[in-house]
Formats: C-alpha cells, structure tokens, sequence
C-alpha cells in the first residue's frame, strides 16, 4: 500500500519526549513554529532513567543556563524537589552546583502538563521507524503504523533508545530503558541514509523496598535549610523534603563481588560499548580501584509517594539473584528486597562529528 501522510504539514517534528526533546519541542513552540512531539510512550515523557535527581557538577549550570533562556527543566524541577543540595560550597561560587533530589512521576507530570499546554504544540504517541528523505533534504517521518508526517526539520532526541539493549548477567534483550521499547528500525533508516553509529554504554543501581532496609545503620542527610531554586522564578518549595541516607560497602562485599566478577554483563564479555561519562559500575570499581575497603552507598527516595529507594553506588551488571546477595551484604540492607534489578545497556549513538556547531546534520 502506498503511504499514507497525515493531513497536516509541520514546521518542525520531534522525535522523542525526554529531557532534549520536551526542550527542543517547548523552545520551537515559544519561537511560534508549529511542533509535533511524538514520542513511544507518554506516560514515560521526560522520565529520569536513573538517579531521581537533577543537576549536579555540571549539569546544574546547564538546567540554571536553560532557565535563563526561557526553558522548562529548571520550573519542573523546582516543582518536583524533594531536596536540595548545592555542591562545592568549600570552593568558589564558579564551581558552586545546585542539585535536586526529584519525585520522578511528579516531574514527568508537570513537564507533561507543560507540552499539553504550550501553544501550537501537538503531541502524539506512536513510534517513529524512518526518516523521509527527498532531493537530499528532509522531508518528515513515517511511524509504526505506516502513517508519515511532513515538516520542514525534524528533530531527533532518541537517548538511549536506538537498538537498545538491556543487559542483566548473561541475558540480555531489547529495550530503550527497562521496560520499554527498543527503536531498531530508526537506526536501521539512519544507517541506511549513510550516518555512522557508534555503540555506548551505562548502567543503573537497583531499587529497594524502603520497608526493607534499616535506616539505622546509614547517616541521614537533609536537604540544605537555605535552598537554591533551579529557576529565577521560584519563590517558594513545592513539597516537604525528603532526607537521603549515607552507608559503606564492606571488603567482604568486594571478596564476594570478585569471585563472581565473569557473571557480570560488564566482565563476562557480553558488553562492548563505551561510557558516555565516567559513571563506573560497582564491579568496575571494585577492579579498577583494588585498594579501596570501602566505597559509599547513598539512599534515594524515587517519590514521595512510593515505597522505591534508589541505591546510588550499587550499580552492577550481575544476575539477578547475585545482586540480591550483593545487596545484603551492605550493613544496614541485610533484609533488604529488590523491586527493581540493576542493569547495563548498551545503545546506538549517532557520531557528533556529523552534525555543524548548530546541531544540523552536515547532509
Ligand atoms: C539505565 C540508564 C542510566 C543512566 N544514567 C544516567 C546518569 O546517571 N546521569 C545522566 O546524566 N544520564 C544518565 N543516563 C542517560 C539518560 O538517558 C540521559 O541523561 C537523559 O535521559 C537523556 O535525555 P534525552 O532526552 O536525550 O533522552 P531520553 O531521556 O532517553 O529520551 C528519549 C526519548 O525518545 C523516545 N524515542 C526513542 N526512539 C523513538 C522513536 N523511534 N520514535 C518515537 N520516540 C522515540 C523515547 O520514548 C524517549 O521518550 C542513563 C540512561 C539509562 C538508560
């Protein structure tokens, strides 16, 4: 059959509701384009697919340099804190970085809400399979169904999605994030039309049952008392604040993750992609730094109204049920029930080596 194209022609398509795209297709709408944002499932738009933070060494200029030019990241995340902390405050105010610990289904709502609200904004769920191309020049998308959508640029912020691939000890299978759709055929129609893609990697921790663990044997850390909002028009907190929780690995813990080191994703050789940041996994801690007796384990609310830790530092790549006993093995987690298990991925990333100083393919 032949395709099919909606009725309506856009001045710009977004692919992919994330952090990047909810940016790109809230910015085109200020500037009075008109946007189409789709993206595979609502429901996980701007969602945070690891730490329920924002900012940090770094990344707080950014989302504080995105609120400056009119941006959302900086509102969503005042409106989601559940703590606040500014890092480096013993250094120069240069260094000094504002980080949130975020409930994650509250900032994906308010980002949500933003996109449904903003003017000459639609947005739409489906998955985008190829890019249409004509005279050399963009011409639009065609999603799953066989349905295209014209437009003059097309934007693609596809993350972690093209050809991902989750990996937990030997298993592995397709998923944009855990629990999510893989986007193969779109890096197959990028392939096709001669762009390089590279391979990379990263990783996230489990999440626990808070009933399980005792709280006993970590050091409560509070949000800052004076906080610093992310956005220049914050004036107030939005939620109460939620404490974390600082605990230590033992050298136990390290003997144990070392003799089950090849049944990790990472060590077993079942990976081969690059980190995009130095973000190490525990058992690439524990090989890269042998000398160390201890590293920190840091306890994460997911929400304020879900019983989901985070727990940062504990990020692996091992079986399932080698990671329940892993995770044990930390004083204060010896009852502690995963709901969530750590995993790898590894993704198809597009070369920046393609693209001109303005983000535009140099094809
Ligand atoms: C397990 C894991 C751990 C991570 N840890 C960190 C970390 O600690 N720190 C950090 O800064 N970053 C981390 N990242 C990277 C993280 O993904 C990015 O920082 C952030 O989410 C990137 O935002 P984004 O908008 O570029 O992409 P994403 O948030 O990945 O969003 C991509 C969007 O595109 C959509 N999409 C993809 N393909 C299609 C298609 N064909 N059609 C329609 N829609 C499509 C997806 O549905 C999704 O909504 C991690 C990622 C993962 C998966």
């Amino acid at each position: 059959m032949p395709m099919k194209f909606y009725k309506k022609k856009y001045d710009i398509i977004v692919v992919g509701a994330g952090h990047a795209g909810c940016e790109a297709a809230l910015a085109a709408s200020r500037m009075g384009c008109s946007v189409l944002l789709v993206t595979i499932d609502l429901d996980k738009t701007a969602s945070m697919p690891c730490s329920p933070s924002i900012g940090g060494m770094a990344k707080g200029q950014l989302v504080k340099e995105i609120d400056a030019l009119g941006g959302m990241m900086a509102k969503a995340s005042d409106a989601s804190a559940i703590q606040y902390h500014t890092l480096n405050t013993r250094k120069g105010p240069a260094v000094h970085s504002t980080r949130t610990q975020n409930d994650k289904i509250k900032y994906h709502m308010v980002m949500k809400s933003a996109l449904e609200n903003a003017p000459c904004l639609e947005i739409k769920q489906t998955m985008i399979e190829d890019i249409v191309v004509e005279d050399n020049k963009i011409k639009g998308v065609i999603e799953r169904s066989g349905l295209g959508f014209e437009s003059e640029a097309v934007i693609l912020a596809t993350g972690t999605f093209l050809k991902g691939t989750v990996h937990i000890g030997d298993r592995a299978f397709e998923a944009g994030r855990a629990g999510e759709f893989s986007s193969i055929a779109l890096a197959e129609s990028l392939k096709k039309y001669g762009f390089q893609l590279g391979r990379m990697k990263t990783g996230t921790p489990p999440r626990l049952h808070r009933q399980s663990i005792d709280f006993s044997k970590f050091t409560r850390q509070d949000s800052d008392t004076e906080p610093t909002f992310f956005s220049f028009s914050t004036q107030s907190l939005s939620n109460p604040m939620l404490p974390s929780y600082m605990g230590h690995t033992t050298p136990q813990l390290h003997d144990f993750v070392r003799k089950h080191l090849q049944y990790s994703a990472l060590y077993g050789g079942h990976i081969h992609g690059r980190s995009a940041r130095y973000c190490p996994s525990f058992e690439d801690k524990i090989v890269k730094f042998p000398e160390r007796e201890s590293h920190q384990v840091i306890l994460e609310h997911e929400g304020i109204e879900t019983e989901e830790i985070y727990a940062s530092g504990l990020g692996n790549s091992l079986p399932w049920e080698i990671q329940a006993e892993l995770v044990r093995m930390v004083p204060g987690l010896e009852q502690a029930e995963i709901i969530r298990p750590a995993y790898a991925i590894e993704y198809d990333y597009l070369n920046p080596q393609q693209l001109t100083f303005c983000l535009e393919t140099k094809k």
